[in-house]
């Protein structure tokens, strides 16, 4: 097959772009070809770019018989130039599915740019192949409108959160990607350095550190659209790097954020779904949030909430609550709707989740209209049943499930059962799950405590300001500690999180302590913005809000994958490139990692083998 260059044609339209109201005028096209259909003689061909799709007709009286013989020869994701006058399609022909299907390109000339081997799959929305094949071929993926149309939902987000930001002041400066390690609490990404042998660089878990700087800097409002990278081991949902908009303002408190962040979301549901947001979010505080739902991150589409059944069992005798509530546990209940009728099985099931969570079982009874029947009800006199189901509001039909434990235990098993339950419900209410229900939990607790090894470590990382009203109590009780801190939820999903910084360095020494860093430590790794306090930091405080999240919801995906153009499997592989690769044992000598390589071993990129450290 003989190629031609492009020369001097150029596309006069998109593949996605020809109307009614072009019918009689010439057009050039440039696309692939997506497929042809010979209908004796006439030759009828789709051309598609990321733009959409376009019908061009190849007539026998129209070209000369060389070039419909080339046109006949056009496979699958050849790439072409067509030039051609618009026509009306027939009424009969007209595809109401599609943007250009009132007309089609009669064609008169035809230059073929390109070949194409075989695709390992053809372009459609739903492909059958699977992802690994995908992924290898994302360059082929990639031209399936259904995926491209996410990357367009992406960039006009990103747009519009510049947008917002930079009419509110803000100004987008970058942060290097070769950093000292930065405390997200992950593992870093290291590279070594050749010019400085023994030492690395980290990539950045998030720009954290240098936006604070920024603000000591006085820059004031800063953010960037910034990729973090976390050496995690991976899970579904989660990504080696993944992209945040990452804000620091100075001179704020918590809801300077919260209404900055809730704008910027109005615009970009206003903008990309046609939603208008109803503002502000509801806050909710993290004890509350855990008490209610279970979970740090409610899904708010429907409600399901847990109730407090400490005062209804209270004294019932039943030796499972009586010894939760008198060691300073709680005995808290679901009422599931109808839940009477969930065959054993399913109940099972459900008891098995809550012990997933750490909870020694799922006390259950049915409710009835003469009292409680079944599981657990033998061992309630009359009276608890009334006062449970009261407490419930449960009604005849309904099953009550209870957990009796340490508190944290019976909120999280309670709390993975009503999501479970309600994600059920939600499947056979399309209008409640197309909405959209965010939610700013606050108030979280500045450290967790290991129950184990009875350590503080920071519940979010180290940097967030602890509540006015209980620094005093920072060193002394940290266990109680809240923080100035808010994480984004949008139904169920955690958006990101932001606090309040501290700001003085006598504060973040304590807090440092308080998680077992030692001064030396501090010095060593946070010298540098220890320092930066010292010449007059101002009061400041952000957010880091994840992108691909963000997009995932957007777009109605499942997979943050369809929201990356080139993202990794969850080995943290790259399927189309081949990375993370061996490489050239001269460029190992050269970062002096060479003693790090072992016949039939890996080699070490941490460098953690060296003999010279
Ligand atoms: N750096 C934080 C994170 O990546 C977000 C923030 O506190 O701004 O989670």
């Amino acid at each position: 097959m003989q190629l031609e260059h492009l020369g001097d044609w150029r596309r006069t339209h998109t593949c996605g772009g020809l109307r009614a109201d072009q019918a009689d005028g010439a057009a050039r096209l440039c696309g692939w070809v997506h497929r042809t259909r010979d209908h004796g003689g006439v030759l009828f061909l789709d051309l598609r770019d990321r733009h959409g799709l376009t019908q061009v007709v190849f007539h026998p009286g129209r070209v000369p018989q060389a070039m419909l013989e080339s046109a006949r020869s056009l496979r699958h994701e050849f790439v072409v130039a067509i030039e051609g006058v618009v026509a009306l399609r027939p009424d009969a022909m007209r595809n109401a599915n599609l943007p250009t299907g009132e007309i089609e390109l009669i064609a008169s000339d035809l230059r073929i740019l390109n070949d194409s081997q075989t695709p390992p799959f053809l372009i459609e929305d739903d492909p059958s192949a699977s992802e690994d094949l995908r992924l290898e071929y994302r360059f082929v993926d990639l031209r399936r409108p259904d995926l491209a149309s996410v990357l367009g939902l992406r960039h006009r987000v990103v747009l519009t959160a510049r947008r917002h930001l930079d009419a509110q002041g803000f100004w987008e400066i970058e942060t290097p990607m070769l950093v000292r390690p930065t405390p997200e609490g992950a593992r870093d990404y290291l590279v070594p350095s050749r010019v400085h042998p023994g030492k690395f660089y980290a990539l950045p878990q998030s720009p954290q550190l240098y936006k604070q700087i920024l603000m000591v800097s006085g820059m004031d409002r800063y953010f960037q659209i910034a990729r973090c990278l976390r050496d995690e081991d991976l899970r579904a949902d989660r990504q080696p790097e993944h992209t945040q908009i990452d804000i620091e303002m100075s001179f704020v408190g918590e809801e300077d954020v919260q209404t900055l962040v809730e704008g910027m979301f109005a615009e970009i549901f206003r903008s990309q779904m046609g939603v208008e947001l109803e503002l502000p979010f509801p806050r909710l505080a993290y004890v509350e949030a855990m008490n209610r739902y279970g979970s740090d991150k409610p899904d708010l589409r429907f409600e399901l909430p847990i109730v407090d059944a400490a005062d209804a069992v209270r004294g019932s005798g039943f030796q499972v609550f009586e010894q939760a509530l008198s060691s300073g546990g709680a005995v808290k209940a679901l009422r599931i709707e109808g839940g009477g009728a969930l065959s054993r099985k399913d109940q099972d099931e459900l008891e098995a989740l809550a012990k997933t969570f750490g909870a020694k079982g799922l006390a259950r009874a049915k409710v009835t209209a003469a009292g409680l029947d079944g599981g657990i009800a033998k061992f309630l006199t009359p009276e608890v049943q009334a006062r449970l189901i009261a407490a419930c509001g449960a009604r005849d039909g309904d099953l009550i499930a209870l957990v009796a434990d340490r508190w944290d235990i019976v909120v999280r098993a309670l709390g993975a059962l009503r999501s479970r339950l309600g994600q059920a419900w939600l499947k056979s209410r399309p209008a409640d799950a197309a909405k959209w229900r965010f939610l700013w939990v606050t108030e979280f607790p500045v450290f967790e405590k290991d129950p184990e090894t009875g350590t503080f470590a920071p519940a979010h990382h180290m940097f967030t300001m602890p509540r006015d009203e209980d620094l005093a109590s920072l060193e002394s009780d940290p266990e109680r500690v809240r923080g100035k801190l808010y994480d984004l939820v949008l139904n169920g999903v955690e958006l990101g999180s932001g606090s309040i910084r501290i700001h003085r360095r006598d504060i973040q020494e304590a807090v440092m302590r308080v998680v077992g860093v030692s001064a030396e430590d501090a010095e060593r790794k946070f010298g540098f913005l220890l320092k930066a306090f010292q010449y007059g930091a101002p009061p400041h405080g952000g957010i880091g809000l994840g992108l691909d999240r963000l997009i995932m919801l957007l777009a109605g995906r499942t997979s943050l994958r369809d929201t990356i153009a080139f993202p990794k499997t969850t080995s943290a592989a790259s399927l189309m490139d081949g990375c993370p690769s061996e490489v050239d044992p001269a460029e190992l000598r050269e970062l002096n990692l060479q003693q790090s390589l072992h016949p039939g071993r890996r080699p070490n990129p941490a460098g953690a083998d060296r003999a010279d450290g």
